[in-house]
């Protein structure tokens, strides 16, 4: 299937490792010149060195670094404005954003509320309000957000997560209400499980908690999935390339999980 992914312009958002990381690398092997970012240089140069050596569509593709941290609304403006001086458009934004702590109500901090609400929440309204005039300007454009299965079924120990990324939903579907007739199209990925390094720290934290060994840690999150493993990252960046193609250009304002039945709810 062609994708119709060539020359097109990626900026994906917190794309050094796990998802992100997943993400730029399958639309870079589509053809698509991708700009990845994050809060570092060393981490970034060598994410750059890893996408490279995956064969392109495309001889002439590019992978482009920006550092940037994506509390800070500053640092957003420039990813955006270093983006155009490389590429001069924009016209696939994939939104990730590094996973919030874990925690029940009573331990989470107001500064990790704070945080928390800056990275995974208030980064996707901020960038989207640089890049839809750009998107409007160009009569098309692709919004990808990847949440998390907590937007369909809230998960233990996890309430920044379950409360910051409903809010993502909301926007999301907004956009794709207010921008349709711009040819803007915008949907919400939710990733079940997925061994990234999220996932580890998340298991060896549990496991300091608990006592508990890695592996019967690990065995808490895989036994709710029907599927009987942990999700790969490529896997979740499969449907990210697809909505980002121009095979998916009548999907928009929708919200899918990517979670090998990990979601119980019929909808
Ligand atoms: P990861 O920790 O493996 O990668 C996170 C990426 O975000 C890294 O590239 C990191 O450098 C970057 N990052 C972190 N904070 C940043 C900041 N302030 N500014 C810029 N970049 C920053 O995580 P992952 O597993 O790939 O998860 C990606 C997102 O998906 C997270 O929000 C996570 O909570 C969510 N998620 C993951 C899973 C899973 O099982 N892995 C499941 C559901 C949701």
């Amino acid at each position: 299937m062609n994708l119709g992914l060539e020359n097109k312009v990626a900026l994906v958002l917190a794309s050094s490792k796990g998802l992100g990381l997943a993400c730029a690398s399958g639309l870079y092997k589509e053809g698509a010149n991708v700009v990845i970012c994050s809060r570092s240089e060393e981490n970034l140069k060598i994410a750059k060195e890893k996408i490279e050596k995956i064969d392109s569509k495309n001889s002439n593709n590019k992978v482009f670094p920006i550092v940037a941290d994506l509390r800070h609304e500053y640092q957003l403006n420039n990813l955006v404005e270093k983006t155009l001086n490389e590429f001069g458009k924009i016209d696939i934004l994939v939104h990730n954003a590094g996973g919030p702590p874990s925690g029940t109500i009573e331990n989470i901090t107001k500064e990790d509320w704070k945080n928390s609400i800056d990275l995974n929440l208030l980064s996707i309204v901020r960038i989207t309000d640089l890049i839809i005039p750009i998107m409007r300007k160009q009569k098309s454009g692709r919004i990808i957000a990847i949440t998390s299965v907590s937007v369909k079924q809230p998960l233990n120990n996890l309430v920044l997560s379950n409360t910051t990324r409903l809010g993502i939903v909301g926007f999301a579907k907004t956009l794709a209400n207010e921008y349709g007739d711009h040819n803007i199209l915008v949907n919400v990925v939710c990733p079940g499980p997925t061994l990234t390094d999220r996932m580890k720290e998340l298991i060896r934290k549990t496991v300091k908690e608990t006592g508990k060994s890695y592996e019967e840690v690990e065995k808490t999150w895989i036994d709710p999935i029907p599927l009987g493993r942990l999700g790969k990252p490529e896997e979740l960046a499969n449907l990210v390339v697809f909505l980002a193609s121009e095979k998916a250009s009548y999907i928009t304002g929708t919200v899918i999980q990517v979670d090998g039945g990990f979601v119980k709810s019929a909808l």
